[in-house]
């Protein structure tokens, strides 16, 4: 739910601003490009001017997003993302609440003097910003950032293709509605854009209809061959080594989903997937139930995010990682079991 007051100090902000940056996480996912891009959108038709600037690219499957081309990339360009980061007068984080999400972009994002406004349903947010639209039992970013373009007035602006943007993001954070998350309100939501021409069906297909081969079988190489299920912990493991990955042309996105394959294992409550990136092992991390998994990643992996669905990473090897994770799993099943305890 978005607050009168938060809308109010957004609404103060933006009055004054010329040059805005709107900013997401690292390895950007739908509900971080499509916020991003549905924001430019309707800012830009207020005639302001708009500059979205991610860390890294995004996902092919993404590719279809309307001005997703236009996006500054800070690993290819930093001067330009740095120079946009400069001129802001308001700057948005959208989908994220910590600047260590940004990875080597966060030194220029801290070092920009703008007023930061964010949009995000994360827990726990930094202070960094100075008004905030956070709802942390909201399914996505998307749902609150409609919220916010409605409660500005500019529900009109939300047009079949910002719609699109929207709506991706929604359906992939609550895998594609099926989450506790999904609540009436987000079901509000796609009925008034599906009553402004959203095509849902176009935008499921072009983030799910087809993939490439190397990733369908990138994704059988990980079940087959690097799946490990501990039916004792409740728990099951995969990963994948910077060599799987090259021998399977690995590219951004390839690896989405894999973690809910070992989460989809029966008897299994907690499912971990990592992966080796360039400078670091990369996490996600899932669980069904009262089982916390951000609890999991914050105390052991710098990480965070929410309840049942989290993320991480870590400066060792994917070996050494993977040797941690199998060590900590005793404590997984501890807590496994206590909170089973809190439900009877
Ligand atoms: P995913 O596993 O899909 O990348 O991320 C799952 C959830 O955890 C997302 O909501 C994401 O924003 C959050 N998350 C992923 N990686 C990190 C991380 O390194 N730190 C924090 N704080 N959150 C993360
Ligand atoms: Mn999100």
């Amino acid at each position: 739910m978005v607050d009168a007051a938060d809308l109010l100090e957004f609404q103060r902000h933006l009055a004054e601003a010329h040059h805005i940056a709107i900013t997401s996480h690292r390895s950007p996912d739908a509900d971080a490009v499509g916020t991003s891009l549905a924001l430019a959108r309707y800012l830009r038709s207020t005639g302001k001017e708009v500059t979205c600037i991610l860390p890294d690219a995004p996902d092919e499957a993404l590719d279809w997003m309307h001005g997703v081309a236009d996006i500054v990339l800070f690993d290819r360009d930093p001067g330009a993302a740095q120079e946009a980061l400069h001129r802001a007068d308001v700057l948005f984080a959208l989908d994220y609440n910590g600047l260590n999400r940004l990875g080597p972009m966060a030194d220029a994002a801290r070092a920009a003097t703008g007023t930061w406004l964010m949009v995000d349903h994360h827990m726990g947010p930094e202070d960094f910003p100075t008004a905030m639209v956070h709802d942390a039992r909201c399914s996505s970013t998307a749902e609150l950032l409609y919220g916010v373009i409605a409660g500005l007035g500019g529900r009109e602006a939300v047009d079949a293709e910002g719609a699109a943007l929207l709506y991706a993001g929604m359906m992939t954070d609550t895998g594609s509605f099926r989450f506790r998350s999904v609540s009436s309100e987000t079901h509000r939501v796609i009925a008034e854009m599906m009553d402004r021409g959203l095509d849902h069906t176009a935008v499921h297909e072009a983030i799910f209809g087809e993939q490439p081969m190397d990733r369908m079988k990138l994704h059988a190489f990980a079940v087959v061959e690097r799946m490990e299920v501990y039916p004792e912990f409740q728990t099951a493991f995969v990963h994948l080594t910077a060599e799987d990955m090259e021998r399977f042309n690995y590219r951004a996105g390839y690896t989405e989903g894999l973690v809910n394959k070992a989460l989809g294992v029966a008897g299994v409550k907690v499912a971990v997937f990592a992966k080796q990136s360039s400078d670091r092992v990369k996490m996600s991390f899932r669980s069904v139930g009262n089982y916390s998994v951000r609890d999991f990643a914050e105390k052991h992996f710098d990480g965070g995010g929410h309840h049942n669905a989290a993320g991480g990473a870590s400066n060792e090897s994917i070996g050494v990682v993977m040797a941690r994770l199998r060590g900590l799993l005793p404590e997984i099943a501890a807590g496994l079991a206590a909170t089973e305890q809190e439900n009877t």
